[in-house]
């Protein structure tokens, strides 16, 4: 079921994680992928920057406003990139981070385990999905691997 490049984007995910666990963060990792090339990574930084928003998605996705800002994309541009990009995290997007990938048209995600206390693509609110999502978002794919990836040796250590 889950196909050997999803896995090989989530191994680059959990490897982000781990950095994350390394500089004593919750460790959440994740990659942004487009035409099958990771174009961002981000982890969480929440406890070294003091801000609370700092989860490993809005680095990721910071990371590449600031590329696409200095490359000069327009904003019509920046939102037709998003809809061909992949997010593979850890751990299910939390609400706020749901949100925001909703807003930003990002294509899918996939996402290691689920998020019992925060989760916005299914665990609490379901923001993927166009029920939930007022006018000015769109829904994006979520796939569920959770099996796949808690049996995965290389978490072992994490979860
Ligand atoms: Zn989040």
């Amino acid at each position: 079921m889950t196909s050997p490049e999803t896995l090989a984007f989530m191994e680059l995910a959990i490897h982000q994680a781990r950095l994350a666990l390394d500089a004593l963060e919750v460790p959440v990792g994740c990659v942004i992928v487009e035409d099958g090339k990771v174009i961002a990574t981000g982890r969480n930084r929440t406890t070294e920057t003091r801000n609370a928003t700092r989860h490993a998605e809005m680095e990721a996705i910071d990371v590449l406003l600031g590329q696409w800002q200095k490359n000069g994309l327009s904003m019509a541009e920046v939102a037709e990139k998003f809809l061909n990009c992949s997010l593979y995290v850890t751990c299910e997007p939390c609400i706020m981070c749901a949100s925001a990938l909703s807003i930003l048209g990002i294509k899918e995600v996939f996402y290691g385990c689920s998020n019992d206390k925060f989760g916005g693509c299914g665990s609490i609110l379901s923001l993927h999905s166009s029920n939930t999502t007022p006018v000015n978002k769109k829904e994006f794919q979520m796939y569920w691997r959770y099996n796949g990836i808690r049996s995965c040796p290389s978490l072992s250590n994490i979860l």
